[in-house]
């Protein structure tokens, strides 16, 4: 039930929305809206992988499930693919051959967890969930992350394929490292990248229930061929994924250097605060970025999804190339082609 208190509330949040460029001072109060009239589910993740996912979250959204057990059971379907390289399961490794996962969820009361370099579990983000729900801390990483995920009951498994195995092997032939952008758009195969370049992608996802409640969850096997230790932006809280109930959340994929140096999810969800809608906020974070780096944004890829309390979203990316995936009561399977700098 909405009443009318809330009615009148959300109408005031929606008009913020619409005053792209305000200042703080425009910032209306929201209180603690968990409701709202005009808002319906909705679930969106990075990427042409997303829309898997999102099919998978939507099943618990469209049953006027949790946020959060939707974008943890959509990130758990990229991670067990063997066929997706860049997140879990099949995840191309780092130079040592070693592959390491990132992954981060945030919930609806601003709870996080997180873990960092985690090796042989197939779903880190069930493991971040543990770390937010059973632990007191935030973050946990290396064999740090797997002891506990062992102590929860996960199971060690090789995540290392055949495929991914066979591609590291050729890399080492040059062992040079330079990451090739939108490698997910290229169906998921290094191989048929010319020279048998490089891989990076993430699945970063951003879900409204029908209590009006969001929620967020990001995961990767991070940049192919990293040093061993290297942690990306996806599990950092306020860089690869950050969610604020009051206003929207945010996610990235890309080059993960470049996010962790403007904290850009949380940026993001800012600049939702001051009044942006999704896309020109994720395209303000865009512009810091090469802003601060107009060479190296030349050569790299980043982009951003965004998701407002109403539902609205949108996404902006350095490069061309960048897609995402939108799932709703009106539209199941849409891939949305990022708007982009370049
Ligand atoms: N952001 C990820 C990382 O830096 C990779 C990606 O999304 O392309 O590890």
């Amino acid at each position: 039930m909405v009443n009318r208190r809330k009615f009148i509330k959300n109408t005031s949040l929606g008009g913020a929305f619409l005053l792209a460029g305000n200042t703080f001072a425009d910032i209306i109060p929201v209180g603690n809206i968990t409701t709202s009239i005009d808002n319906e589910p909705i679930v969106i993740s990075t990427w042409d992988f997303g829309i898997a996912a999102n099919a998978a979250a939507w099943q618990i959204l469209k049953n006027n499930g949790r946020a959060l057990d939707a974008v943890e059971q959509g990130a758990m379907v990229p991670e067990a693919d063997p066929k997706n390289q860049s997140v879990g399961l099949g995840g191309l490794p780092d130079r040592d051959g070693i592959v390491t996962l990132d992954a981060c969820i945030m919930d609806e009361f601003g709870n996080c967890g997180s873990v960092a370099a985690l090796q042989n579990i197939l779903h880190p983000i069930s493991v971040a969930r543990r770390v937010m729900e059973k632990t007191p801390h935030v973050m946990l990483v290396g064999n740090g992350a797997l002891q506990f995920a062992l102590q929860q009951g996960f199971k060690q498994v090789n995540l290392l394929t055949p495929e991914s195995e066979k591609d590291w092997k050729e890399w080492l032939k040059k062992a040079e490292y330079k990451p090739v952008n939108n490698i997910e758009n290229k169906s998921f195969s290094p191989r048929k990248l010319p020279g048998n370049e490089y891989n990076h992608d993430t699945i970063g996802m951003l879900a409204l229930d029908s209590k009006g409640n969001l929620s967020g969850a990001c995961t990767t096997s991070g940049m192919a061929y990293k040093i061993h230790g290297r942690v990306g932006d996806s599990p950092i809280i306020g860089a690869g994924l950050y969610v604020d109930n009051e206003i929207g959340g945010a996610t990235s994929t890309g080059v993960g250097e470049e996010v962790i140096r403007n904290v850009g999810s949380f940026l993001v969800v800012e600049l939702m605060r001051q009044g942006y809608p999704p896309e020109e906020a994720c395209k303000e974070a865009v512009m810091r970025i090469i802003k601060k780096k107009p060479e190296t944004a030349k050569e790299v890829q980043v982009g951003f999804l965004a998701l407002n309390k109403k539902g609205q979203y949108g996404a902006y990316a350095i490069q061309k190339g960048f897609s995402f995936a939108v799932c709703n009561k009106q539209n199941q399977e849409l891939l949305i082609k990022g708007n982009s700098y370049y």
